[in-house]
């Protein structure tokens, strides 16, 4: 996909479907877009977030909402505010709609067990089928909840539309977040259903050639920890001659994908870059 005059071209040529919503700002702070943001929009269908979008007593939307299939509308140009962050901040940002572009993927989101099975906050019964349970990163983190699963199609499009938002804007892979990274307290979307390492993973782009990947040299290994400083907890050491994807950096520390046979298994986190060499 391509951005031109802000906004959203189809590889064939074709614009992405674009209905104006007056819920809308300005423009940036930057002036251009230097974050971009995801969503689940605790809905059923696109077109119920589109109308509610529309609607100007929602006071909320999106740039881009992307369907079950992967069909997308555009709602606001990619050089205007749209309204889809709320109370936010970020490594020393508040306000994050002055600075990010925001896609919401239609999707309920987190689901109540009911004695007749998975339910929607509206109580709309979701099948076991779509129904994932997992932990949450910073809700309720102890526990399992469900969560509706992420269609692969939706999935897809969000990584072709984020590829040529970042394109087009320069926007680095480490400013791809969550809603509820930057309003951790407030927000649970995209969840643990949307696979954000995967996601950003596959922003670097040319997803398998030698894009980014780095290899680690130290004799005794290196060690990958949650955030970027020797205070935060060890979660594994990566043997001499492990292959990473980098994801981000921050000072002198680099965000890190562990490249295995087994990429399920694979961790991310941080790891000091002096024992990072180039492959
Ligand atoms: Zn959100």
């Amino acid at each position: 996909m391509t951005v031109r005059n802000h906004r959203l071209f189809r590889p064939d040529g074709s614009a992405v479907r674009f209905v104006e919503t007056k819920n809308q700002g300005g423009a940036f702070a930057a002036p251009e877009p230097t974050h971009l943001i995801i969503h689940y929009t605790a809905g059923g269908t696109m077109s119920g977030a589109v109308e509610w979008f529309k609607n100007p007593s929602s006071q909320v939307s999106a740039h881009l909402v992307i369907d079950h299939d992967g069909e997308m509308t555009q709602m606001v140009r990619f050089d205007r505010i749209a309204w889809h962050a709320g109370a936010s901040s970020w490594r020393g940002k508040n306000g994050l709609n002055k600075h990010a572009l925001g896609i919401e993927i239609a999707n309920w989101g987190l689901l109540e067990r009911t004695a007749e099975g998975f339910v929607s906050w509206t109580g709309q019964r979701v099948p076991n089928s779509r129904v994932v349970l997992a932990r949450h990163k910073n809700f309720q983190p102890n526990r399992e909840h469900a969560w509706e699963v992420f269609d692969q199609a939706q999935f897809d499009a969000a990584v072709a539309a984020a590829k040529a938002l970042l394109g087009a804007y320069s926007i680095p892979v480490e400013n791809v977040l969550g809603h509820d990274d930057i309003s951790p307290v407030r927000k649970q979307d995209p969840g643990p259903a949307f696979d954000m390492r995967r996601f950003r993973a596959l922003l670097l782009g040319r997803d398998g050639d030698g894009a980014n990947v780095m290899r680690v040299e130290s004799s005794t290994g290196l060690n990958l920890r949650r955030g970027p400083g020797t205070t935060f907890e060890t979660v594994k050491n990566l043997p001499n001659g492990t292959r990473v994807r980098l994801l981000g950096s921050k000072g002198s520390w680099s965000e890190v994908m562990e490249l295995g046979p087994n990429d399920a298994d694979a961790q991310d986190g941080w790891v000091h870059s002096n024992w990072l060499v180039e492959v």
